[in-house]
């Protein structure tokens, strides 16, 4: 039996990766649910090649043209809006939703899905950084399965495999450290849009090319590893790792310490969440010892690059911090890659939104909501303080 896949932002970066994936294992997994935000061009191109039952929009002005573009596809049924892509993840035909959308409009369909009891492929980081709480709480309840697509993710969720989780003394994530880790403080300030988009390891969408240039991206992490392994803050640790070979690793109470290694290809994770508990054969590189003559680690500066204590501050505060947190960075890295801000303005938009929204200490799914809208006005009005 095929297992049958909704794949949610299937125009972006891990979306496209995903459909590389699905097309070279062809015989295990097909596509029933296609979306994209605007991209309708890419959208059409993907409907044709891979046949699923339904394509959606999520900016519905799009809608006739999608339409009209399929008119010769009968079996494919076209949707438009965000209502829509929230509601066809509960489809009975999906068994497995990958959450492939950016930021926190994946948070609905993510719930949606679990829900409806599908396992879920988690790619969307900020799903889980939002509202880790309320989403755990939900998977443990319906029995439903979060297999992480993240690369650092994958490779602990691959060390504890066979492992009691009662063992894991603590998880090490590695960073690459972005672009600008040998850069001064100083230099920060001046850094562009392009300079920032040049990751040296891996080609991603734009939001967590920024991400990763501030190391806001490991922020985010350490708090959906949080929720997807259980762990308390004190257990997660970060090193930065430039040669992005080793994908992150689990230390346990005997002192061992098991890693995940290979080339920076987010097909492997995209490809052992969709295939899990099995390994699939397949064509990718693979690595040589002999090429690789050192491997380096060191301590991620946090002094230079402030979201990662951020993030840490936020996990530890708990609440509704960390979803303020997530819409603050949003704004600021939409303004960072229109250009109206600088590079080290991030940080600081992110700290002042955080002084600026009250505090909920249990927050349910419309807490969460009214954070996010209030936290994305204040870190807007800021931007505008910051722009007179
Ligand atoms: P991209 O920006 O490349 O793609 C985002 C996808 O989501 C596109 O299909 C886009 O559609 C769609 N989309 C954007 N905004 C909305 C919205 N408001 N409503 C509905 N759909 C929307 O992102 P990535 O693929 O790089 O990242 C996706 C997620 O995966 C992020 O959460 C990221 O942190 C995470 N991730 C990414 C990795 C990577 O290597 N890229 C690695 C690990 C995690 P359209 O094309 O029409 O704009």
């Amino acid at each position: 039996m095929k297992k049958k896949i909704a794949l949610l932002g299937s125009t972006g970066s891990i979306g496209r990766q995903t459909l590389d994936v699905v097309a070279q294992q062809k015989e295990k997994f097909e596509i029933s649910v296609l979306t994209a935000n605007q991209n309708i061009d890419l959208l059409t191109q993907q409907a044709i090649d891979f046949q699923p039952s339904t394509v959606i929009i999520a900016d519905d002005s799009l809608y006739s043209r999608l339409k009209n573009r399929l008119s010769n596809f009968p079996n494919i049924k076209v949707r438009a809006g965000l209502k829509s892509l929230a509601d066809i993840v509960k489809s009975p035909e999906i068994d497995i939703v990958l959450t492939a959308m950016v930021g926190f409009a994946g948070l609905k369909p993510t719930l949606n899905a679990i829900e409806a009891g599908k396992t879920i492929a988690l790619a969307n980081k900020e799903t889980l950084v939002v509202a880790g709480d309320l989403i755990s709480k939900k998977a443990k309840e319906r029995n439903v399965a979060i297999l992480p697509v993240d690369s650092e993710h994958s490779a602990i969720f691959q060390c504890l495999v066979g492992e009691e989780k009662s063992s894991v003394e603590k998880i090490i994530l590695t960073a690459s450290g972005g672009p600008f880790r040998k850069k001064l403080f100083e230099e920060l300030k001046f850094v562009t849009k392009n300079e920032a988009l040049n990751h040296p390891n891996w080609a991603m969408g734009n939001k967590i090319t920024i991400d990763s240039a501030t190391l806001m991206n490991k922020g985010l992490e350490v708090i959906e590893a949080k929720w997807l392994f259980d762990l308390q803050f004190h257990q997660i640790s970060v090193v930065v790792h430039p040669q992005s070979i080793i994908h992150s690793l689990v230390q346990f109470c005997d002192s061992s310490i098991k890693a995940q290694m290979g080339f920076p290809d987010m097909r492997l994770p995209i490809l052992y969440a969709l295939s899990f508990p099995k390994r699939l054969k397949t064509n990718f590189l693979r690595f040589d010892f002999s090429n690789f003559s050192s491997l380096t680690f060191e301590k991620p500066d946090t002094k230079k690059f402030r979201c990662l204590e951020i993030a840490y501050e936020c996990l530890k505060n708990g609440g509704n911090s960390a979803c303020v947190m997530n819409a603050a960075n949003e704004i600021a890295v939409q303004n960072f890659l229109q250009e109206k801000i600088s590079f080290l303005e991030i940080p600081e938009i992110i700290e002042h939104t955080l002084l600026h929204v009250s505090f909920v200490q249990h927050p349910d799914l419309f807490d969460y909501q009214e954070s996010d809208q209030i936290a994305r006005q204040i870190a807007s009005e800021r931007i505008k303080q910051l722009l007179r």
